[in-house]
């Protein structure tokens, strides 16, 4: 997930005890993600060899696995070259080639097989730091492991691509898999994909992605973009069924990960996620945390969403929705930690990074946050919009529902890494 969220959550919800992995299919999800967050891999840096060896491992993957080469001159690989741009997001692997991985699942009903559904999610990380690096002190030079972000839901492609491939028929449409490099960059593969798709954008009825869907907790399942496309929420109740699922699903289809470059080309879309952690792009998001039963499940689900989504008849409704004010310059810090499944009406926080800008103005876990500013708060989208009107340095009134009260702070916000 890229670091825009920090600007919202920086870090603190207790991380899930070590992985007692129950079934055959956790263990060999596990087993993925060991290799891909392992320290020979140095974490997966867009650019780097590691990242490359990566790609060539998932691309062996996604062939063993039967599925057609769906990448440049008959491969799997799609290459592409991260444009060298003065923003800082990108400056450190500026010019440097790198590739998506893409497998193609061919779909099993004649008139339907021209359209399909891409399934995607990001495999690149931090690499070293101390680009996007959520870490203290000298740990942002430390090996950034990936494990949750985005190894989780890499693993759960290959397992969701297994599913669909060993059971017949074979869905009706085609499904595309596409495992992106770029993300943490500002999702830049998932964006030269779109530019450049196996099957036309216009016949894409949806994108899935997985992105951090590793430390499910209370079986809680978040589902952003679900107000993509009005058909989601009644198609959410029903894939969830057997499952049984905490699922809040809710949001357009903007977000900071790869289902945004879909959503950008008006494409409904949904993005998978088990919410936000202490080790969120930190080292110590390692394969060892893991809860690969969870991985196994959401896997399970969206391998079924996909097969609904490819028999339907028609295309789903899209919904559309202005994208958010994008922030420039030097952005504004608080530091608060929303909780992700807050309803509307304001942000509720789990907590606060400690000697945050949050912290030292007396925000706590438990509040609500009503107003930033002279900007009222009713939802995440609209924290982030009244955010970034504000500079580092700024001093603003933070109106908070405590209790029954509402008290009103004076924070001083501070400046993103
Ligand atoms: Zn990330």
């Amino acid at each position: 997930m890229l670091t825009a969220a920090l600007a919202l959550a920086a870090t603190a919800l207790p991380a899930q005890n070590a992985p007692a992995t129950h079934s055959r299919r956790a263990a060999a999800i596990l087993n993925d993600i060991r290799y891909l967050a392992s320290d020979s891999l140095d974490g997966r840096l867009t650019g780097s060899p590691q990242n490359d060896s990566a790609a060539a491992y998932l691309a062996r993957r996604f062939k063993r696995l039967g599925l057609k080469p769906g990448g440049d001159a008959g491969g799997y690989l799609q290459h592409w070259t991260v444009n060298s741009t003065s923003g800082t997001r990108e400056a450190a692997v500026a010019n440097h080639a790198t590739e998506n991985v893409v497998g193609i699942l061919p779909g099993s009903d004649r008139r339907l097989a021209g359209q399909d559904v891409v399934i995607g999610a990001h495999f690149d990380h931090l690499g070293n730091g101390p680009f996007g690096s959520a870490a203290h002190g000298d740990s942002v030079h430390l090996i950034h492991h990936g494990a949750d972000d985005n190894a989780s839901g890499t693993a759960g492609v290959l397992e969701i691509a297994r599913i669909l491939s060993s059971r017949r028929p074979h869905p009706a449409r085609t499904i595309v898999f596409v495992l992106f490099s770029g993300e943490e960059e500002g999702a830049l593969g998932s964006a030269w994909y779109a530019d450049h798709p196996a099957i036309p954008m216009d016949s894409t009825l949806a994108m899935l992605n997985l992105d951090m869907v590793g430390r499910m907790r209370d079986n809680r399942l978040l589902v952003l973009g679900a107000l993509s496309a009005t058909e989601w929420q009644p198609l959410l109740d029903s894939v969830d069924a057997p499952y049984h699922l905490d699922v809040h699903a809710s949001g357009n289809g903007w977000g900071p990960s790869d289902q945004n470059s879909f959503y950008a080309k008006q494409r409904p879309v949904l993005h998978f996620f088990t919410d936000l952690h202490t080790d969120y792009h930190a080292p110590a998001d390692t394969w060892d945390k893991i809860n690969a039963d969870g991985i196994e499940t959401v896997a399970q689900l969206v391998a079924d969403m996909a097969r609904r989504l490819a028999a339907r008849r028609g295309p789903l409704t899209f919904v559309n929705a202005a994208p958010p004010v994008m922030a420039s310059g030097d952005r504004a810090y608080l530091g608060s930690i929303p909780d992700m499944t807050s309803e509307p009406g304001g942000v509720k926080l789990s907590g606060v990074s400690a000697g945050s800008p949050a912290d030292s103005g007396g925000m706590r876990a438990g509040d609500v946050i009503t107003a930033i500013g002279a900007d009222s708060v009713a939802s995440l989208a609209d924290m982030q919009n009244a955010l970034v009107k504000h500079h580092p340095g700024d001093r603003v009134d933070i109106k908070v529902r405590r209790g029954d009260q509402t008290i009103t702070l004076s924070v001083t916000l501070g400046r993103r890494r």
